[in-house]
């Protein structure tokens, strides 16, 4: 009688469950004293034997990857999934600004790997992705490589600090470490909570970042949040929101109201305010609406596609040959323009009007799982269009929320993805509860 282990991971045999166990041992083997790091990637060895069948590795195990591993399966189980995430258990942005201002238990946006890898049957390997090898379709992690038929990339956003220090690694240190973004989950987001409920007077600034960035209305909504906890504890303290845009979008009258009605003379909001220079040693933020001494803040720094995509040369590059810093994919099947055994997907992407959330990095998830699976098959299917919800909290008591849902529409005559949004700018507490159990939906089909 076969395993449970056995039947979900029909390709898994005895050796590769001993090789996996092994990977401590496989990377202390690998000699580090006296070699470069590129040196260490060469004497690196398979983690995985090769696959029997097809086999996708995915990079990277937030939203996107998540979904894409998990609807691989579903399409079709004798695929060989594998999905890499460096992080040991999964921390949602999602709903961590209700957490912020302990409005639900870090419980609630935790969960852990384990699970969904058992019950749909990929492997799950808690390692870093540190090499991409296109050309030998190789992925090297710090406990040894793992070759592929197909990859996909969904390593998130990182942070741009250059456009600030200009490659002064230890300003942008001293800033992540003393003001931090937590736009990535992490402890950035434990920093930032400590600091919100231990702040007691003066102005708590919130830099909004200039181009695309992850979750559009997420520093609106933390800011809301913030101001929330301020009012409730009696603090005197201001948030100032200092935004490059000209107004507050998406949901704009929505959080102007609250920002009014709810917070008058506790939060700020300051447009046209794009960052010239950014002292965080002095605690002084100079831009183009005036410069802004502040007592703490959160400082969110310009984003760009996750490293993984510069790793694996899949950056878009604008007219005059420089980086967009966004990938560089098909706007329909997400497949990378340079290598069609490479996809991309969730915030990495670039040149479609999609906005960058979980909702959409899960909606994209299965449409790419559809397209490399039928791929595999031998067949070629129309893909679909994702769609949109983002829900954002603007008051704690009564918890009220206001809402953006938009779909997609493809105009084949001029190429283009046109959006069709609907917003209800009205704050209610049912819009509070649909947002909790829109992140249940969400969590159940990532995890559950
Ligand atoms: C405060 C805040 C609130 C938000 N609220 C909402 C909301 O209400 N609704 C919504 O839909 N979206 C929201 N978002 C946006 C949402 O969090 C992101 O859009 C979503 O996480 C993107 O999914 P992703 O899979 O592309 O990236 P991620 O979820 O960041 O996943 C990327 C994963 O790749 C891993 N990784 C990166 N590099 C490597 C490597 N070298 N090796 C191994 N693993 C690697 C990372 O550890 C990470 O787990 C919010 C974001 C923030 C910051």
């Amino acid at each position: 009688m076969k395993t449970l282990w056995e039947v979900k991971s029909m390709s898994m045999t005895r050796r590769d469950l001993f090789k996996l166990a092994g990977v401590g041992a496989l990377t202390a083997s690998i000699p580090s004293v006296g070699f470069s790091a590129a040196e260490r990637v060469k004497k690196a060895e398979a983690i995985l034997p090769p696959s029997k069948g097809s086999r996708v590795v995915v990079c990277g195990g937030g939203w996107a990857g998540l979904t894409v591993a998990k609807y691989l399966k579903k399409e079709n189980p004798n695929i060989d999934v594998v999905l890499i995430e460096k992080r040991p258990n999964f921390f949602s942005c999602p709903i961590s600004n209700e957490w912020l201002a302990g409005l639900v238990s870090l419980d609630f946006i935790s969960h852990d790997y384990n699970q969904p890898a058992s019950k749909y049957g990929y492997r799950f390997i808690n390692a870093v992705v540190v090499g991409i090898e296109r050309d030998k379709r190789r992925v090297y992690t710090n406990h040894g490589y793992i070759e592929y038929d197909y990859l996909v990339l969904a390593p998130g956003i990182k942070y741009n600090y250059d456009a600030w220090f200009k490659g002064d690694k230890n300003m942008a240190y001293y800033t992540k470490v003393n003001y931090p973004a937590a736009f990535i989950p992490g402890s950035e987001h434990l920093a930032l909570k400590r600091k919100v409920w231990e702040f007691e007077e003066g102005d708590f600034v919130i830099t909004v970042p200039p181009g695309a960035y992850r979750c559009p209305p997420a520093s609106y909504e933390r800011a809301a949040m913030i101001a929330y906890v301020f009012k409730k504890n009696n603090v005197k303290g201001r948030v100032i929101i200092l935004d490059p845009k000209e107004d507050i979008a998406p949901k704009g009258p929505g959080f102007r109201a609250a920002y009014e009605q709810l917070y008058l003379g506790i939060v700020e909001y300051v447009p046209k305010a794009q960052i010239k220079e950014v002292d965080p040693v002095n605690k002084v933020i100079k831009t183009t609406a005036g410069d802004f001494k502040f007592a703490d803040a959160n400082l969110v720094p310009p984003h760009q596609a996750g490293e993984l995509v510069w790793m694996a040369d899949l950056i878009a590059k604008d007219k005059d040959g420089k980086p967009t810093g966004w990938a560089d994919q098909d706007p329909l099947t997400f497949q990378a323009k340079a290598d069609p055994r490479v996809f991309l997907v969730g915030d990495v992407i670039g040149g479609v009007p999609y906005p960058k959330s979980g909702h959409m990095g899960n909606s994209q998830g299965k449409i790419v799982a559809k397209i490399i699976a039928s791929r595999i098959a031998g067949k070629d299917i129309k893909p679909t269009l994702p769609d949109n919800t983002c829900y954002s909290m603007v008051n704690g008591e009564p918890q009220e929320a206001i809402v953006i849902n938009v779909t997609y529409d493809y105009n084949d005559k001029e190429k283009k993805i046109v959006p069709k949004p609907k917003v209800i700018n009205e704050r209610s507490e049912s819009l509070a509860k649909a947002t909790y159990e829109w992140a249940k939906s969400m969590y159940k089909d990532m995890f559950a």
